[in-house]
């Protein structure tokens, strides 16, 4: 039995998918090299804006196709998945199981109800989380991996749909994690990225060990090289955490703090429980704790009621930042949230101007911090063949960049310290610094 997995969206949803490839493997699934060759297809579905569920829609549109002319299972996951709910016969009669997003567990019998059975298994039910929180996908034969340490959200920010698909917080032991991370290590991963909505707010309200503390508990784990996490929330970026940035040998200089805008009346609006200045003081903190850190964060423009003054403040703070990178959005009406009920929206050309000027003014930012760093050494974990040439090879550096280089397969999986020749606006270019000549031994 051949399967095939079309995903959509955030690092949740990849990991989720990694979780079922283990699942099917487990079950002596084979993975196909497309569709057409597969006997179940899954899509996993991301709802966070209109565009990813409109691209679901248009693939079971080409599905369906497929499924008329073949004996293919043809399963929904994710986020659409848990949104519609029952209600996504009405639109996909086709499909043969559909489950949420805490119900990652069940997908083998879902295939097996839907072959044997012929029956449609539609599960979405928040019960299932603790099973689905608990799959691991195993580590062997990876360098990086991902390890969900919560999942859920309960901030609510008013545009954001995630706290319906995704449900409520519920944070893993830390036992459990520190367990599951030992043997990822053990396994040959050197680099773990902890998951969550909104990591920073891991064990709220519990007695177990706070997200400061799980950190150092991993930062000692032997054979682990490398530390990150996502996503954090600054209402609940804490001085401990911050203190943990360059004190934790393994815990890279990095974090993905996104800010959403820089007036604080939309951030009122949006429910961010922050204002600017705030947001600029937890920079400056962690710009005085560890001077290298690289910052990324997100950012949505054209919210309702947004004006020319509100999109000016956007603008200036991320002048103010210099961020390293820069995720933005126009923002996207969304079933359910508050937001979507509120007057004035912003006209769509007026939104994709202010996108495309603040994408302009941070593509600068972006390559000049690159190439500032020309001439420096930084240290790589080396991932295998660069996309861009597959004689290259191309690894990360603590801050997250991406760094080609002309290298050797035998460095594919070790740190190894590179000289950075020129920077690009997405990328770095290194080389090997060659040995100083004139050395005694
Ligand atoms: N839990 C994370 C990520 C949430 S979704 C966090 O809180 O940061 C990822 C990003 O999508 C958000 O940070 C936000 O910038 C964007 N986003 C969420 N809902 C949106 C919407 N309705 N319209 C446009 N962008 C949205
Ligand atoms: Fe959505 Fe806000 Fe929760 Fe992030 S913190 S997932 S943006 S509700």
């Amino acid at each position: 039995m051949k399967y095939h997995i079309e995903n959509f969206g955030c690092q949740m949803n990849e990991h989720d998918m990694e979780k079922v490839r283990h699942l099917l493997h487990v079950a002596g699934f084979e993975a196909a090299s497309a569709a057409t060759d597969a006997d179940v297809v899954i899509v996993n579905t991301c709802c966070v804006r209109e565009k990813a569920e409109q691209k679901f829609y248009s693939l079971m549109g080409r599905l369906r196709r497929l499924k008329a002319k073949s004996t293919v299972v043809l399963g929904v996951m994710g986020c659409v998945a848990q949104l519609e709910k029952e209600h996504i016969l009405e639109k996909l009669p086709f499909i043969d199981f559909s489950l949420g997003t805490s119900n990652v567990h069940r997908v083998e019998e879902a295939i097996r109800i839907a072959r044997t059975e012929k029956r449609k298994l539609l599960s979405f039910s928040e019960n299932g989380c603790e099973a689905s929180l608990h799959v691991r996908p195993g580590g062997k034969g990876r360098l990086r991996s991902f390890v969900t340490i919560m999942k859920g959200c309960d901030n609510f920010c008013s545009y954001c749909v995630v706290p319906y698909v995704r449900g409520r917080e519920k944070s893993r032991k830390s036992s459990d994690i520190i367990e599951e991370v030992k043997e990822l290590a053990a396994g040959g991963v050197r680099e773990v990225t902890l998951l969550g909505q909104n990591v920073n707010s891991y064990n709220k309200g519990s007695d177990d060990c706070t997200f400061a503390q799980l950190l150092e508990k991993i930062n000692d784990i032997d054979g682990l090289e490398r530390i990150r996490f996502v996503t954090s929330h600054p209402k609940d970026l804490s001085p401990d955490l911050i203190r943990c940035f360059g004190r934790l040998e393994k815990l890279c200089e990095q974090i993905h703090l996104p800010f959403q805008s820089g007036s604080n009346r939309i951030l009122g609006l949006m429910n961010r429980g922050y204002t600017a200045e705030e947001y600029l003081g937890l920079v400056h903190s962690l710009r005085k704790q560890c001077p290298g850190i690289a910052i990324t964060a997100d950012c949505i423009v054209g919210f309702p009621g947004e004006r020319g003054q509100d999109f000016s403040d956007t603008q200036a703070l991320v002048e103010e930042v210099r961020f390293d990178g820069l995720f933005s959005f126009c923002y996207s009406p969304r079933p359910e949230t508050r937001a979507a009920t509120l007057p004035d929206r912003v006209p769509r050309e007026i939104a994709m101007e202010r996108l495309k000027g603040l994408q302009a003014t941070q593509k600068i930012i972006t390559r000049e911090k690159n190439c500032g760093l020309e001439g420096s050494t930084v240290e790589v974990l080396v991932e295998g063949s660069s996309k861009s040439s597959p004689e290259e090879f191309a690894g990360r550096t603590r801050t997250n960049r991406i760094v080609n280089f002309a290298g050797s397969e035998d460095l594919v999986g070790s740190l190894v310290e590179l000289k950075v020749v020129k920077g690009y606006a997405n990328s770095l270019r290194g080389a090997i610094p060659r040995p100083k000549e004139g050395g005694t031994c």
